[in-house]
């Protein structure tokens, strides 16, 4: 007899608290391998949020005023505590997310580095300073931190996203909420637990669990002063737009389609080593996954993709749990659905299905929501999957005559996330760098992502609003800069009122 689950009834994270759901309402939290039911998630209603933002601002000031070496003090403990507990945080991410033990490990070291980038929040809140501005005035500006802020984030990095939108929101200090995706909430609770120990004053980090009508809350509520979003694009500009109607500071990264481009002077066999676990490590759930191959000429092209057909075909789709698992299952049941209909409305425009994952068998996991590795050749740009976002494994190629044919289509797209070349042609990799439209670009690396310590953003749909995630933009987005005119003299002469605009 199959054992039992034990569904876990979740809670929120308010004033340092576990607080439980008011609303009644709960959605399903599901082990992706399984399919089976883990936990169930509080949906919290607007009341709910509302009182949550209240007990953070009422604990903003006494954080804003403590001297930010003994913020940093607090972060260094909660970085420690992220290591000491890795274990933990790996199953609980690979149970609610389905992600490899390797990719969430990897996950946990990247989001790390955005709490590094935190302890050198000092450094990053350092204003500027001018002597004698004009008549013994001395001016200088100073970053104060904003108040309550608040973090929407997606399932596909339980840790690593929400770890960036929010540490340096905190070294700064502000009041945290962080409205974490329903898909995985158990991460997000467990970091909670890490901050308290680590010595967060209570009401400085929260978690509300919930979707849209938390959501609005955090929008419109007058108490927020900035949100942070990461998640799907058309998510993304409705947050932005609503957030920004309400007077506040927002930046919404949104999905990517993200192209590879193949010049034929490139070494094809490590070409398709990169382009494999770039396009379906995680099961193709990452903004920044290769979603398109784009090899410049027919020699180019077909010589890529017999190599890449005989690759994908000894791939290894399967649990966590089970050894020499290449990627996992996809989030959901419905992902799944989705990610088969746009494979077979695909093949309906024409396209070539050269590696087909609708058909993989996963009799041990039956229930779990597996897709096989899936290669589309002869995609062209009128069909729907060109510009459609398939978070899942299933990727295109696209055949292009020349690089500047690549920049043309590519520049065409909607989603501009990333983009990378692989070429020894340096002439080629500097046309394509300075044309091309995408906010992170790659040379003959597979995922150009930054280090934490860099910006993070895309252009046109898959970012609204000016921010970035990770890098020093962080601490801008997160404060806001007082500019101080002071004058201090030994009065010996009144001076008269004028009425002309002050100048030198
Ligand atoms: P999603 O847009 O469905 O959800 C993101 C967040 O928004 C969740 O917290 C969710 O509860 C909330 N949300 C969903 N629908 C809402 C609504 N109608 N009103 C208010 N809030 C709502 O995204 P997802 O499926 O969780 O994540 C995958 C997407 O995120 C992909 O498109 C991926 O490319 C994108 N993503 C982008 C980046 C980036 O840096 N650009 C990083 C990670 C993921």
């Amino acid at each position: 007899m199959a054992e039992a689950v034990s569904v876990k009834k979740l809670t929120h994270f308010i004033n340092g608290q576990l607080v439980e759901g008011k609303s009644g309402n709960y959605a399903n939290v599901y082990n992706p391998s399984t399919g089976e039911v883990i936990a169930e998630v509080p949906l919290a209603t607007a009341e709910e949020t509302s009182e949550a933002i209240a007990a953070a601002e009422a604990a903003f000031p006494a954080w804003r005023d403590i001297a930010v070496a003994k913020r940093v003090e607090v972060i260094i403990r909660f970085r420690q505590l992220i290591t000491e507990n890795i274990d933990q945080l790996l199953n609980i991410i690979c149970t609610e997310s389905g992600k490899t033990l390797e990719d969430a490990r990897g996950e946990i070291i990247r989001g790390l580095e955005s709490v590094d980038l935190a302890i050198g929040a000092p450094h990053l809140m350092k204003g500027e300073y001018s002597v004698n501005v004009g008549g013994q005035i001395n001016s200088y500006s100073a970053k104060y931190p904003l108040g309550v802020v608040a973090a929407i984030s997606p399932f596909n990095f339980p840790i690593m996203v929400p770890l960036a939108q929010t540490s340096m929101a905190v070294a700064v200090g502000n009041a945290v909420i962080l409205k974490a995706s329903e898909k995985v909430p158990m991460t997000a609770l467990f970091v909670s637990e890490l901050w308290k120990k680590a010595g967060l004053p209570d009401g400085i980090w929260t978690v509300v669990n919930g979707s849209k009508e938390a959501v609005n809350e955090l929008l419109e509520n007058p108490s927020v002063q900035a949100i942070s979003f990461v998640g799907s694009t058309p998510i993304a500009k409705y947050i932005y737009e609503t957030g920004s109607k309400y007077g506040k500071r927002v930046t919404a990264l949104g999905g990517g389609k993200n192209n590879m481009v193949v010049m034929p002077d490139a070494d094809i066999e490590q070409v398709a080593n990169a382009f494999i676990g770039a396009a379906y490590g995680a099961a193709s759930q990452r903004c920044m996954a290769i979603s398109t191959i784009m090899p410049v000429g027919e020699e180019t092209a077909n010589k890529l993709v017999a190599i890449l057909k005989e690759k994908i075909s000894k791939l290894k789709v399967g649990s966590y749990t089970e050894e020499g698992t290449d990627f996992g299952p996809v989030i959901s049941k419905e992902s799944k659905e989705g990610i088969l209909k746009a494979i077979d409305r695909a093949e309906q425009q024409g396209a070539t299905v050269v590696n087909d994952g609708r058909t993989l068998n996963m009799a041990e996991n039956s229930n779990g929501y597996f897709v096989g590795p899936t290669l589309l050749d002869n995609i062209t740009t009128e069909m729907d999957i060109f510009e459609l976002e398939v978070f899942g494994p299933a990727r295109n190629v696209v055949r292009v005559a020349s690089l500047a044919e690549a920049i043309a289509v590519i520049n065409s797209q909607e989603l501009a996330n990333g983009v990378t070349i692989f070429t020894n042609d340096g002439a080629a990799a500097r046309k394509f760098t300075t044309e091309i439209d995408v906010g992170m670009v790659g040379v003959n690396v597979p995922i150009p992502i930054p280090v934490g310590y860099h910006n993070f953003a895309g252009f046109k749909g898959s970012r609204f609003g000016e921010g970035h995630m990770f890098g020093p933009d962080q601490a801008r987005f997160y404060t806001k800069t007082k500019t101080i005119s002071e004058r201090w003299i030994e009065v010996t002469e009144k001076t008269e009122s004028t009425f002309a605009f002050p100048s030198n």
